[in-house]
């Protein structure tokens, strides 16, 4: 498993490495728990994406990193390197992207609940594009950029009947979503000529988001084809026709054994495949080919990542399981908890060992569904002992909490085995900056 990867290596001590980086040294230097990113493979996931518009669709397009995968000035910082552009879902994301300096025209926002402030911030800056999910929204967007004296590019969130979970995928006539309006229900047409109307929207076309962790090529082919079949109907009946069209993110990662992984050249022949299906559907059609969108998160940044921690208690209860507790926990990765997210571990001291026992990996909250996962092979730890936790690039950070007070981990960036903070470690004082005892409780 581990040769498989370009990103975790094993080093003469046993030790496993990241980005170059020996983990016990980032342990020492950096302390326990700690996120770890590989520069590199992280500009290899966007470059590739980028490339391949380039290669397979003249560059007729844009990669918009999802960053609410993974939301920091750094790697705002490494897309606007890398050229691509980012997807924002709040104000809060905008604000990051901005600070880092993010060229606002490769700023798509999205959310089905924008707020007017929200909105207001994304016309200051001057977005490049607002994807609208709602009437009021349209309403909203429409009345904000008259205030402004501007016509403000939309796209409009459908829902073309595509649900990919994994390994399979599903075709759904009433997709029971908060996310879109439904092409098969007429909703989405209605909502267009809606949005024609407004004299301060400039319509671009439509955007899909299928679902996440998709590893069935045949679901993005299906998505599009569905898509510009509406593109076609919208074009016969509004004549209104599309250019651009956004695919929305997705493609899956390698968490466990039974994931594939990848690699760089799986990712493009996914993306060729959707492409291709683009360019045939669209001269079968007699449509111009769309402007394309595509929103990679988890797949960017995913596999870059790992958590590292320092195993402390060790619980056997007998005939049932064995508990090796870390000084992490739901607070830095709640995807367990939240969707019984599989994960592979590692003794990164001792990475070379043959795993011979199966535990649990227990947190260190009070909450007893707070586990990383129970299914972990692992080599008999004690106490001491460096644990990583692969693949957590991807929301874990995102989506880290205070729970019980604890702090949120730093994120490290490594790059040729040298290492530097991206977010550094928070401080008990940060905790209690925004407290306040009213006079009367004093
Ligand atoms: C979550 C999301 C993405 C990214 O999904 P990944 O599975 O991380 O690639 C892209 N676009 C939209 C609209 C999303 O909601």
């Amino acid at each position: 498993m581990m040769n498989a990867r370009k990103t975790f290596r094993i080093n003469s001590l046993g030790h496993l490495t990241i980005g170059g980086a020996d983990c016990c040294k980032l342990a020492e230097q950096f302390q326990t728990p700690l996120y770890a990113l590989d520069e590199q493979h992280i500009r290899n996931m966007m470059r590739v994406y980028r490339n391949t518009i380039d290669d397979e669709y003249d560059g007729h397009g844009l990669v918009l990193y999802a960053s609410k995968a993974l939301c920091c000035t750094a790697i705002c910082a490494i897309a606007k390197q890398e050229g691509i552009g980012i997807d924002v879902v709040s104000g809060g994301e905008l604000y990051t992207a901005m600070w880092a300096a993010f060229p606002a025209d490769k700023i798509v926002m999205h959310g089905n609940n924008k707020l007017p402030h929200e909105i207001e911030e994304a016309l200051d800056h001057r977005v490049g594009m607002i994807v609208l999910d709602a009437y009021s929204e349209a309403d909203l967007v429409d009345r904000t950029a008259a205030q402004r004296g501007m016509v403000q590019d939309v796209m409009i969130r459908i829902n073309p009947g595509v649900e990919a979970h994994t390994h399979a995928y599903v075709q759904t006539a009433t997709p029971d979503s908060k996310f879109g309006f439904s092409v098969a229900n007429g909703s989405a047409e209605a909502f267009t000529a809606y949005v024609l109307q407004k004299k301060h929207l400039r319509l671009h076309g439509f955007h899909c988001h299928i679902g996440s962790q998709i590893f069935e090529k045949q679901s993005f082919v299906l998505a599009v084809r569905k898509n510009l079949a509406f593109v076609d109907a919208v074009k016969q009946s509004l004549g209104f026709e599309a250019d651009a069209l956004n695919m929305g993110g997705g493609f899956g990662i390698w968490y466990a054994d039974d994931d594939a992984m990848i690699g760089v050249e799986g990712y493009r022949a996914y993306l060729t495949a959707l492409l291709a299906a683009i360019k045939e559907e669209c001269s079968l059609r007699g449509l111009r080919r769309p402007f394309v969108y595509l929103e990679p998160g988890r797949s960017v940044v995913g596999e870059a990542g790992i958590t590292l921690y320092t195993v402390g208690a060790i619980k056997e209860i007998p005939s049932v399981r064995k508990y090796l507790a870390i000084d992490g926990g739901m607070f830095d990765n709640p995807r367990y908890a939240l969707y019984q997210s599989r994960y592979t571990a590692v003794l990164a001291n001792r990475a070379a060992e043959q795993p011979t026992e199966l535990v649990a990996i227990a947190g260190k909250c009070c909450e007893s569904g707070d586990l990383i996962g129970t299914q972990f092979h692992l080599p008999k730890a004690k106490e001491g002992d460096l644990l990583a936790v692969l693949s957590t690039g991807a929301y874990n950070y995102s989506m880290a909490s205070n729970y019980n007070r604890n702090l949120i981990p730093p994120v490290v960036l490594v790059n040729e085995g040298h290492a530097e903070y991206i977010v550094k470690p928070q401080t008990y004082e940060d905790l209690v900056r925004n407290d306040v005892i009213p006079e009367r409780l004093k």
